[in-house]
């Protein structure tokens, strides 16, 4: 018999997947003996049946009311009860926190009659009849499935009417009033009455909860996050506590260190006389935590205990939400807190050496993208003028953009290559698409923990919030800030790490994380930081199996990969050395009329090509350097056949005698077009067919090395010969190059011995990779062209096609040329070095796709078994950290989605 519901006391946080997180961590609280309103919980196991068929899954009624009698039971007191009702939240939670994403009600057990009920309880009448207000009002949109605004108009209309310029103002009978202009709305939109019945709103609040997890905002947001669309959430249900029943009471949010640096302390917002919905609303201006110790000094001292008990119990930063009702502290929520990169990585830092954690755990609680977040620059603070506006430094990092005041408008110019900031006087998830668009969000109001901050947070994008001194309007498409106006379209520096904000585009400086990565100086500033950075790299380094080389085409990027901590150069692509003034020669080698004149041509660029390669080998002396024989279709390095033929025909037109050159380049343009380049004559294809092409780029390799060796180096260099589908082409390429290696060791005298291998990126390669080692010293995956080629997408055509398209429609999370497709390329991938290795044991096996830089990639390509990964310079340190959290066999706890 599966079971649905569970008490507070029966879960705990390792339940998440069945409870939520929220659930489970109130269950977590309750079982550490904290205050928590005593509730249970509908499991998500109930939403997943119940969006699946659509009907309430058999036997969970009958649990809920077991459970709601042993609520009443403990409580003395019936759910609705006329004269002293027990009211109940009823709130959504899934495995991952999905921040205002779904629905809640509140105050059920609220109706004509028990709101006297509350009324003389509470001593507030005024209170009784906002509760009840409220309730209606929430059931009545997210139930009952009225227009939200419709309400907000009616409160909106009594409001003039009364002349009160807020809610607070409304007295009692003006709440009650309200109360029945919004049955009047339901019943008009719906035909049907506000139901009543305590238990009918109770069964019908927890079914719009479930199926708030197929909202559009859901499922928009679980787009963004990963969060798999089948999880469900889970239901809870709780005795409901009031923050608003006057000055003795209120609600707060509370960080045990700062979300934001990561620095310990109590950080958070707390609001006297309200509920906690109106702190994380941002509606009202909150006062920091620490006010709360002058306020209610008792509650204060307890909150404290509570939080170093939490954060001793999770080891880790706990975000928590709190209610003081008159003077009596209630814990409504905990959980291990999002965090800024920053923080992270101080945060684990800093638990370490407290001895809260091992080093290895420190390590899983930091992620790559953190650190490349980490490696992004900052504004210069020397060269920017008198700020605009200060707010909270609520997200941190740089961003420059146009204004803009609405969702539509930041997606709108987003998608036309605009960068944008979102103003707002506050962000409800409503927002959600235009902050996704924007580079940074700025508010006029709200607090740290504000939807805003939160959001902005969890996506890694600049926030300023609470600039108070800014005023919003969104109508005239303006804001103004003491005497300046500024309008839609002009542009912002946003500084999401101090909260300052600059008129026009500030100038950006490199980031400490950066400088220390290419320098090794820790610096003054930001040494905390750098120094937790540098100790998650170097226990990275300590256990990772994989190695990590870069891709690097020049000297100088092959240096500052080696800087970064490459361990050599994975892909050198040759075909960026046939640019430029060197296109001259390219082209004379494909318009050659015979061998004489080609190899006049591979001479003259064969000297250039030794050069670049002696650069490279020099910046990566002792370390591998693998060098790709030429690639790209021939016709990249020709003049557009447009063009050409354009020039050819307006000079016919003229009655005048076109270029002989142009009727020249033209008819060979016209030779080697192709309708599928890309699946055409390129890789090992070109070099069997191009007589001399090879055999200069060897040359040029093996006189490299010489020169290397006579100058005192230790030169690697390594040939790798692309786009191979038969052992056939390998080894026919394979015997030119060993020819050419031992013709220039007998002439120079120095012996060059260089590994030859090839890249696996096409399917037939990896389907008989065990052929190709028989030819092959070393493999290395080309993931761009074996997605491709696996998929049957065009990697330069489809992700502007229709990708946006596909991931709307959920065919897949991410772009497969971004994060690998493990089910298909995967497998193509396990195949090729299973059977790889059978073949020839110590068969060396990397990755220079665009993946080998992705995390959640190299998490992949060190469980397929590979050596190394390979992948742009920037990614470099990257790629170390998260081929060390891949070692790892410590699993962290952190929930860190
Ligand atoms: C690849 O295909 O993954 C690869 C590294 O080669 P290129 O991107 O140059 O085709
Ligand atoms: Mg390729």
């Amino acid at each position: 018999m599966v079971r649905y519901v569970y008490d507070f006391t029966e879960g705990g946080r390792h339940m998440a997947d069945l409870l939520g997180g929220k659930g489970a961590n109130l269950a977590e609280m309750t079982r550490l003996g904290l205050p928590v309103p005593p509730g249970f919980i509908v499991t998500t196991e109930a939403c997943r049946a119940f969006l699946g068929t659509g009907a309430e899954p058999e036997g969970m009624s009958r649990e809920i009311s077991r459970h709601l009698s042993a609520l009443e039971a403990a409580a003395g007191r019936l759910l609705g009860q006329p004269d002293d009702p027990l009211l109940l939240s009823v709130r959504s939670g899934a495995r991952f926190s999905m921040p205002g994403m779904m629905e809640t009600v509140l105050d059920i057990g609220l109706n004509d009659d028990s709101v006297l009920g509350l009324a003389k309880t509470s001593g507030s009448e005024r209170f009784a009849w906002d509760s009840y207000r409220r309730l209606v009002q929430m059931f009545g949109s997210t139930v009952m499935g009225v227009d939200s605004s419709l309400f907000e108009q009616a409160i909106a209309l009594l409001k003039e009417v009364r002349g009160v310029p807020d809610d607070v103002h409304l007295d009692a009978a003006d709440l009650a009033q309200l109360v029945e202009t919004y049955k009047g709305l339901i019943e008009y939109e719906t035909g049907e009455h506000f139901p009543q019945s305590p238990a009918e709103q109770l069964r019908r609040a927890v079914l719009a909860v479930f199926q708030s997890w197929n909202g559009e905002r859901a499922r928009l947001y679980r787009r963004r996050e990963h969060i798999p669309d089948d999880l469900g959430t889970a239901v809870t249900v709780q005795r409901m506590v009031f923050g608003n029943l006057g000055s003795d009471s209120g609600s707060g949010v509370a960080f045990t260190r700062d979300p934001a640096t990561g620095r310990p302390g109590l950080y958070g917002d707390y609001l006297v006389d309200a509920q906690g919905e109106d702190v994380v609303a941002g509606i009202r201006n909150t006062v920091p935590l620490t006010d709360l110790e002058r306020l209610d000094p008792a509650s204060y001292l307890e909150l404290r205990a509570h939080m170093e008990t939490l954060e001793h119990h999770y080891r880790d930063l706990c975000d928590i939400e709190f209610t003081i009702e008159r003077g009596r502290l209630w814990m409504l929520q905990t959980r291990v807190g999002k965090r800024t990169a920053e923080a992270a990585f101080a945060i684990a830092a800093e638990l370490a050496d407290e001895g809260l954690i091992s080093v290895d755990e420190a390590l899983a609680r930091v992620s790559g993208d953190g650190l490349a977040r980490l490696m992004f620059p900052r504004f210069d603070t020397s060269a920017v003028g008198e700020p605009l506006a200060h707010g909270i430094a609520a997200s941190p990092g740089a961003a420059v953009g146009a204004v803009v005041f609405d969702s539509a408008e930041a997606v709108r110019r987003a998608a036309a290559g605009e960068k944008v900031v979102l103003v707002r006087q506050e962000t409800t998830p409503d927002d959600l698409p235009g902050m996704v668009a924007a580079e940074a969000v700025l508010t006029s109001r709200g607090g740290k923990t504000s939807h805003a901050a939160v959001v902005a947070r969890g996506m890694g994008k600049v926030c300023v919030c609470g600039a108070e001194q800014i005023t919003v309007d969104p109508q005239g498409r303006r804001f103004t800030v003491g005497g300046t106006t500024v309008r839609e379209g002009e542009v912002l520096s946003v500084d999401g790490s101090t909260g300052t904000v600059y008129l026009g585009a500030a100038p950006l400086v490199d980031s400490a994380v950066m400088r220390f990565l290419e320098t090794g100086a820790h610096g003054e500033r930001s040494a905390p930081l750098v120094d937790a950075v540098a100790r998650a790299l170097r226990r990275a380094d300590d256990v990772r199996r994989l190695e990590v080389r870069a891709n690097a085409d020049t000297p100088e990027d092959a240096a500052r990969a080696r800087r970064f901590g490459a361990q050599g150069v994975g892909l050198c692509r040759t075909e960026h050395m046939f640019l430029g003034e060197r296109r001259k020669l390219v082209e004379e080698m494909i318009l050659a009329r015979d061998d004489i004149e080609r190899a006049r041509a591979l001479d003259a660029l064969l000297p250039l090509q030794r050069q670049d390669f002696i650069g490279i080998l020099e910046a990566m002396d002792g370390l591998p350097v693998t060098i790709r024989l030429l690639d790209p279709p021939l016709h990249e390095f020709l003049p557009d056949r447009t063009e050409l033929a354009v020039r050819v025909a307006t000079a016919d037109a003229r009655g005048e005698l076109p270029e002989p050159h142009d009727v020249e380049l033209l008819d060979a343009v016209n030779r080697m077009h192709e309708e599928n380049p890309m699946l055409g004559l390129r890789g090992v294809r070109l070099g069997l067919v191009v007589p001399g092409l090879v055999a200069m780029q060897v040359r040029a390799v093996a006189e490299a090395v010489v020169d290397r060796v006579r100058a005192g180096g230790d030169p690697q260099a390594e040939i790798m010969v692309p786009l191979v589908d038969t052992v056939e082409e390998l080894r026919l390429a394979r015997d030119e190059v060993d020819a050419v290696l031992a013709e220039v060791g007998k002439a120079t005298g120095v012996p060059v011995r260089c590994a030859i291998g090839t890249m696996i990126e096409l399917p037939r390669a990896a389907l008989t990779a065990g052929r190709i080692a028989e030819e092959a010293e070393f493999f290395s995956f080309g993931t761009n062209d074996l997605t491709q080629t696996v998929w049957g997408f065009s990697r330069d055509d489809v992700e502007a096609a229709f990708f946006s398209a596909y991931l709307d429609k959920g065919i897949f999370a991410t772009s497969p040329f971004e994060t690998i497709d493990r089910d298909g390329v995967g497998r193509l991938v396990e195949i090729a070095v299973a059977e790889g290795r059978a073949t020839r044991p110590d068969l060396k096996i990397g990755v220079c796709g665009e993946h080998g830089g992705d995390p959640e990639s190299v998490h992949f390509f060190h469980a397929a078994g590979l050596d190394y990964v390979s992948c742009s310079p920037f990614r470099v340190p990257v790629a170390r950290l998260e081929a060390g959290r891949a070692a790892m066999e410590v699993a962290g706890d952190s929930d860190s989605r």
